[in-house]
């Protein structure tokens, strides 16, 4: 009889840690995800305002919430500050509240010192990448062992520096991005971290020319009523994915394409989980990568998304009420042009090759072509 009764007993106990356990996973399963589907807070109605703006091959979006909080996402290249604060005088702002640094490239935080000097700068958020070649001599690529070899600081690796020297001298609060960050806007915008995701990518993860200040940038999203912006940075193809594994919310109205359009970003597995209405891509004239790609427009083509190309229509406004928006643009480019992509003077495929703009210098007659068009 004893010996019965102790299997019932085993089998209950069997079943209840079953039951604790099945628990336990709900449990983690919700709080793993309840971040990401947080509701909203009511929009106010009043303008929310996006300015993507034209610095040439680069990124520098500068955001106004309905409460006149500001947000500016990148600062563009060494020397780009002079556009940006011409920018943010021209939309009325003595203050960023938030600068995010979505990558230690020299394209998107090169004219961040240039900034901060002038403006005051609250809160500064990165990746907490910093580029492979201000530290060890691994993963690096062989034209940053050449500069190293030659005691060259590289354009990528002296933006960081002045960056974060600027950072110290200012004053202003430095945060470590994370997944699940959000920051409220006031007025029912609010801006939310999706990446970096850690462990982060290494350099052996990654595609050959691939790297891991790209692959590790900040991806947060923008969201005031039923407007909702994905801020992309340089992530590719493998961020996108995992990005898609981690549940993360990405789907969004408007899309800042990653990468410039690179080809190796803006995967189909991606647009089809973002769902996009309106893709808008920020890249200069002559940038030697091929940015915009055209297997990148294609694929944006083929999922009837609108394009938006700062190259080729200068500043683009996107202003919600938080209910539907609309884009405005600085110049008009016909929606053929806007499908064409951009020839490559450098293959970014290969493994010496595309490390960012910066490495390379200046691309060339930036301004002449600018010009050009501009007269068109
Ligand atoms: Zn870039
Ligand atoms: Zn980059």
């Amino acid at each position: 009889v004893a010996e019965k009764r102790r299997g019932g007993c085993g089998c209950a106990i069997a079943a209840m840690t079953v039951l604790v356990i099945l628990l336990v996973l709900i449990g983690l399963f919700f709080v793993r995800h309840w971040w990401k589907r947080t509701p909203l807070p009511p929009p106010s109605g009043k303008d929310l305002q996006v300015h993507v703006l034209d610095i040439g091959q680069g990124d520098s979006i500068l955001i106004t919430s309905p409460e006149g909080k500001h947000v500016l996402v990148d600062a563009g290249n060494n020397g780009d500050g002079k556009i940006i604060l011409d920018a943010l005088s021209r939309h009325g702002v003595n203050q960023i509240d938030l600068f995010i640094a979505t990558h230690a490239h020299a394209d998107h935080i090169g004219g961040a010192d240039e900034v901060m000097k002038k403006v005051k700068i609250l809160k500064v958020l990165d990746s907490g990448i910093r580029p492979p070649s201000s530290g060890s001599s691994q993963n690096e690529n062989s034209n940053q062992q050449r500069a190293r070899r030659r005691g060259v600081t590289l354009p990528t690796t002296k933006s960081f520096e002045d960056f974060l020297k600027t950072i110290d001298e200012t004053g202003a609060q430095y945060i470590k991005a994370e997944p699940g960050q959000s920051f409220d806007l006031g007025g029912g915008a609010v801006i939310r971290v999706l990446a970096p995701i850690q462990p982060f990518f290494t350099k052996d993860e990654l595609r050959a020319g691939g790297n891991e200040p790209n692959a590790n940038s900040i991806v947060a999203r923008l969201d005031y009523g039923d407007f909702s912006m994905l801020l992309t940075g340089d992530a590719e193809a493998q961020t996108e994915d995992r990005l898609i594994q981690s549940g993360a919310n990405v789907s969004a109205k408007i899309l800042k394409v990653g990468h410039h359009g690179s080809k190796y970003a803006t995967s189909e597995r991606f647009i089809r989980n973002v769902k996009p209405e309106v893709a808008i891509i920020s890249n200069g004239m002559d940038n030697r990568y091929g940015h915009p790609s055209q297997p990148a427009l294609d694929r944006l083509k083929a999922a009837n998304t609108k394009i938006y190309r700062t190259d080729l229509q200068g500043d683009i406004t996107i202003i919600s009420r938080g209910k539907g928006y609309e884009i405005k643009t600085e110049r008009t480019a016909s929606n053929e042009e806007l499908w064409v992509g951009r020839e490559p003077q450098r293959d970014d495929s290969s493994k010496s090759g595309f490390v960012a703009y910066g490495e390379f210098g200046p691309p060339p007659k930036e301004k002449e072509a600018k010009a050009k068009n501009q007269n068109r």
